[in-house]
């Protein structure tokens, strides 16, 4: 049998270790290249595009040298690390380490592992994963797309005794932070995902990025039955079996088993408004499963560099203390 590939070598092309070992000038050097990557590097002012820029070699900034801008920018700014506290080095090891998880990474274990706030590992880690939605912003599926829903986080706590436990399955029980992540995913394509409140609600979003002249594959729950006017769609009941009569739904399923490894393994608690960032971020992991880390740290580094300064990011502890 073949060895899997998180087992070989090639699947390990980037370490802590020699990200360290290079240091801060090494690691702000490749932050450029990948912030300026049709100048090789060499800055763009971001204010006037001017290229032109003096080195303020001791603060590893630069100045724009256009008579009447004059900005003073680094790798980081206008992105969505602009106003980055912590060190180049430091920020590239984050990113190393968020990459290396296959299941993600709590907050928590990261600032311990690079010695910061949770806090600062908390935003740092959502700024990255909105990075990653922007990669499929847009994006439609096509080919044979496999469409599922599974419903995650709202946990209730049962009560000591059993005389005073109430039925968890009942709706005015629940907490009302149960939300579901619906999930389309194109047979050596893409994943998209989305949260809403049922899975019925998901009908609408498959419609929306699935195009027209695509196959749909989806189990046997009843809403699904609305997606058979739009598209050529299989059935698959899974009380009878996972794959039959080549109607699956098992890629959208193992998409779903790493959201739920991701969310009860390694942050056991998200807040509904955020679980559609964890859902991106575990289809990510799921669609790049197969590049190398170092691919992987710099697919991810490219992305928050190409990404604008985030609404809903910037200064998010200032506004929620
Ligand atoms: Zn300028």
């Amino acid at each position: 049998m073949a060895q899997h590939f998180l087992l070989t070598a090639k699947a390990r092309s980037l370490s802590l270790r020699s990200i360290f070992a290079a240091g801060e000038e090494a690691a702000f050097k490749t932050f450029c290249t990948v912030r300026w990557q049709e100048t090789d590097g060499e800055p763009v002012c971001p204010k006037c595009g001017c290229l032109d820029a003096y080195k303020i070699t001791t603060r590893r900034k630069f100045k724009c040298k256009n008579a009447g801008c004059y900005h003073q920018f680094s790798p980081t700014s206008g992105t969505i690390f602009a106003s980055r506290k912590m060190a180049y080095v430091d920020l590239l090891a984050a990113i190393c380490i968020v990459v290396n998880g296959v299941k993600g990474v709590s907050a928590l274990q990261l600032a311990r592992d690079i010695d910061c706030q949770h806090k600062t590992a908390f935003v740092m880690c959502h700024k990255l994963r909105e990075a990653m939605a922007a990669e499929i912003a847009g994006a439609t599926l096509e080919g044979t797309v496999e469409v599922d829903g599974a419903y995650v986080g709202g946990y209730v706590k049962p009560a000591n005794h059993k005389h005073n436990r109430v039925d968890r399955r009942l709706a005015q029980n629940q907490s009302g932070k149960r939300r579901v992540v619906v999930i389309a995913r194109q047979r050596k394509g893409r994943t998209i995902t989305t949260v809403t409140k049922t899975e019925a609600d998901g009908v609408a979003f498959v419609k929306a990025v699935v195009a027209a002249s695509a196959t749909v594959h989806a189990d046997e729950a009843s809403h699904w039955d609305a997606l058979h006017a739009k598209f050529r769609t299989m059935r698959i009941n899974h009380s009878e079996a996972y794959s039959k009569n080549g109607a699956c739904t098992n890629q959208a399923e193992s998409f779903l088993s790493r959201l739920r490894k991701m969310v009860e393994g390694q942050h056991h608690h998200v807040s509904p408004q955020h679980l559609h960032q964890y859902a991106t971020h575990a289809a990510w992991c799921e669609d790049h499963r197969r590049e190398d880390n170092g691919q992987l740290c710099h697919r991810a580094l490219g992305l928050a560099l190409a990404h604008p300064v985030s609404r809903a990011w910037k200064g998010y502890w200032q506004r929620n203390n």
